[in-house]
């Protein structure tokens, strides 16, 4: 069981903000993320474009964004599970929650803070017989650790950049790599698409298009695929077979735990950013209110205003002083102490 003071669902920038804010407070964070990596939409859908509307950055790459947020939250050493999407939800007797996700993930934690964005990026699944079977059994919708496929020969299928990307980082990777898209153009950044084409010639990733898997073989594991190009059918070898097909938000399991849903969106009050039921909360995109606008910078204020609410929830009574961190410092709860340099008292005599 994983015990933490805020648990956070959803590792886009709203979420990791909170991280930052609920640490001046201290209060500790973890994070559940149904994608492999923290970002959001910021490293999922758009990490090489400028954002030009984040307070203080004239322009900034969502990617850096996304670095520079999880640096700034480092200190207040977050725990995460990634690559699990949050599936239930159950109140204790003493108001705290017990969290579970689709691999079996227990986490405790008093206060929710639900900052799922569009809701969780599912993988969109080729439509193949027992599909299911093999999932996690050589079929992969994720590349998490690539080191899986050393030495293993690989299908990938997709004509878009995450199939490019993970196409030309596996050839040093894997034994054997092939990738099948249904279409002979490609929709990747121009040089993923010259780099692939380059490998192909020097006979280190097969490309076969227009194609497309029709079938998987294996009797419990992934032992080959069927991949049928001009109305022939051929089976390729394989250890493992990853359809890179994009993903599809979707507000998911989370629109069963009992909260007001509106449009596809958590309603909350916009005091605090509390939903219907006390000590779950809802920032950033997947909240809905009067007057939302699903930006970053909204998300990052409801954050701040939702973690003083949870420190009054969580220490009743206690009087909450609100200290600039130019004046405070930071007390990172590994140790580290940022302060401003010390003003230089002197008697004027
Ligand atoms: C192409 C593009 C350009 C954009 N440009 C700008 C811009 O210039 N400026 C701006 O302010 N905004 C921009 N946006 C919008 C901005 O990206 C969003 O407002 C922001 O990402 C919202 O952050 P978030 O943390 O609330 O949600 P998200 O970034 O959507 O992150 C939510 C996370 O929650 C996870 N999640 C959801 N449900 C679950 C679950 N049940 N279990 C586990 N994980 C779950 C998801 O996997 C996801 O990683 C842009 C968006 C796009 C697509």
């Amino acid at each position: 069981m994983i015990k933490t003071d805020i648990l956070i669902i959803g590792a886009g920038p709203t979420g990791l903000f909170t991280v930052f804010e609920a640490g001046l407070l201290k209060l500790k964070c973890h994070l559940i993320d149904a994608l492999p990596q923290p970002g959001g939409q910021c490293s999922e859908l758009y990490p090489k474009k400028p954002i030009y509307d984040i307070p203080g950055f004239p322009e900034i790459l969502a990617g850096d964004l996304t670095s520079n947020l999880l640096e700034q939250g480092k200190q207040f050493e977050p725990g995460f599970t990634l690559g699990e999407r949050a599936e239930t939800i159950e109140k204790l007797e003493d108001d705290s929650f017990i969290v579970t996700t689709n691999k079996g993930t227990k986490h405790h934690a008093p206060i929710i803070a639900i900052a799922g964005g569009l809701g969780s990026f599912e993988p969109r699944k080729p439509q193949l017989e027992h599909i299911d079977k093999y999932e996690d059994n050589g079929l992969a919708y994720f590349i998490k650790d690539p080191e899986v496929y050393r030495d293993k020969k690989v299908v990938i299928a997709g004509g878009g950049d995450s199939a490019l990307d993970w196409s030309i980082f596996l050839a040093d990777v894997a034994s054997e790599v092939t990738l099948v898209h249904r279409r002979n153009e490609f929709r990747g950044a121009l040089d993923s698409v010259e780099r692939a084409q380059e490998l192909k010639l020097i006979g280190k990733i097969n490309i076969i298009t227009p194609a497309e898997i029709t079938a998987l073989h294996g009797k419990n594991h992934i032992e080959g695929v069927a991949v049928t190009k001009d109305g022939e059918t051929q089976i390729i070898e394989a250890d493992a077979f990853i359809p890179l097909f994009g993903l599809s938000p979707k507000l998911g399991p989370i629109g069963n735990w009992g909260l007001e849903i509106e449009k596809n969106a958590i309603k909350v009050d916009t005091l605090d950013y509390q939903t219907n039921i006390p000590g779950i909360y809802a920032i950033g995109d997947v909240n809905a209110y009067e007057g939302k606008l699903k930006l970053i910078l909204c998300g990052f204020h409801e954050a701040t205003l939702m973690c003083q609410s949870a420190y009054k929830r969580l220490n009743p009574g206690k009087k909450f002083v609100l200290k600039y961190t130019t004046v405070s410092g930071i007390d990172g709860f590994d140790g580290t102490r940022k302060e401003s340099p010390k003003a230089v008292v002197k008697a004027i005599v």
